[in-house]
């Protein structure tokens, strides 16, 4: 397997806060061209057979997922698993943990949007989450696109739901240290997803890969759907400078809010090692194809 397979290791679906079904979006990946696929929904594993059987069925190779939050130095920071095995308790008893406080959260966030005048967004929110263990942002975002609040998801982020911003809370997640152990103990790789989308000093970020890689994670998002060209050159120096291993995601989430589609991204800048080298032994070959 080489630096130019069309990976896509990092999308949601209806199970977190995308709006396609495992199912849909193994057929959407498949006809996209994608060559290996892996489903990320929040902090939840719960789609993942569907996803791997459907996957396997229409001549896809397949790695479990999951994006898990986490906070590091008071900012939330996303931590992919790859190629970890289903069945490890540990791992699904670490997501149940962290899906514990979205409900009291999200309760939270609507009640400080009511003080800014927009009522009744918790109900309005929980109508768009597939799984109600896991109401999200997004649906906060996808109810006020649709009340009319704002025009789309990108300007409901803008003006609530954000930091300093009416609908924002404060959440504290798993460690970093957590995350990272549970996907490493259950078998898999742990990622650093989208790193440019945080904001840390240069002494932070360089804290957050130092204690990532001593807790034994072993990859970083190079390629992703948010990240442009300019940051995709600056995380494959990151990757060579840490010795990590670069993966590569859109992070697609709905064909009527993602930029980018599944499997159109660009390929992995040179001189990194795929992250799908470190996990051969963990692809679920395509039984037809
Ligand atoms: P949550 O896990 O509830 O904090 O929601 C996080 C999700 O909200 C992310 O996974 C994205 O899907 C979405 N999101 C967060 N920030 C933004 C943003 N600035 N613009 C668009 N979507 C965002
Ligand atoms: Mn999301
Ligand atoms: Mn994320
Ligand atoms: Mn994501």
């Amino acid at each position: 397997m080489n630096a130019t397979l069309n990976a896509d290791l990092h999308c949601h679906s209806v199970v977190s806060d995308g709006t396609l079904t495992p199912e849909q979006l193994a057929v959407r990946a498949k006809s996209n061209g994608v060559q290996l696929w892996a489903l990320t929904d929040h902090d939840e594993i719960s789609g993942q057979a569907r996803a791997a059987a459907t996957a396997q069925a229409i001549g896809l190779d397949y790695l479990t997922g999951v994006e898990i939050s986490t906070t590091f130095l008071h900012q939330t920071v996303h931590i992919v698993g790859l190629g970890f095995d289903l069945d490890n308790v540990p791992l699904w008893q670490g997501l149940q943990q962290t899906r514990g406080g979205r409900a009291v959260r999200a309760q939270q966030m609507a009640d400080d949007l009511a003080r800014a005048g927009i009522p009744g967004t918790f109900e309005g929110a929980l109508k768009y989450a597939g799984n109600h263990d896991l109401i999200s942002r997004t649906h906060f975002a996808r109810h006020l696109v649709e009340t009319g609040v704002c025009k789309d998801t990108y300007e409901v982020f803008r003006k609530y739901l954000t930091e300093g911003k009416p609908g924002y809370v404060e959440h504290r997640w798993a460690t970093l240290k957590e995350a990272v152990s549970w996907i490493r103990n259950a078998g898999g790789v742990a990622v650093v997803a989208h790193p440019a989308r945080y904001k840390f000093t240069a002494n932070e970020e360089f804290a957050l890969f130092t204690e990532f890689k001593g807790h034994g994670g072993q990859a970083v998002e190079v390629v992703t759907g948010s990240h442009s060209a300019a940051e995709c050159i600056t995380y494959a120096d990151t990757a060579r400078e840490f010795g990590l291993a670069a993966s590569r995601g859109s992070d697609f989430h709905s064909p009527d809010e993602s930029r980018t589609d599944m499997g159109a991204l660009p390929n992995l800048p040179p001189q990194l090692t795929p992250v799908w080298e470190l996990l051969q032994d963990r692809i679920m070959r395509a039984t037809a194809h």
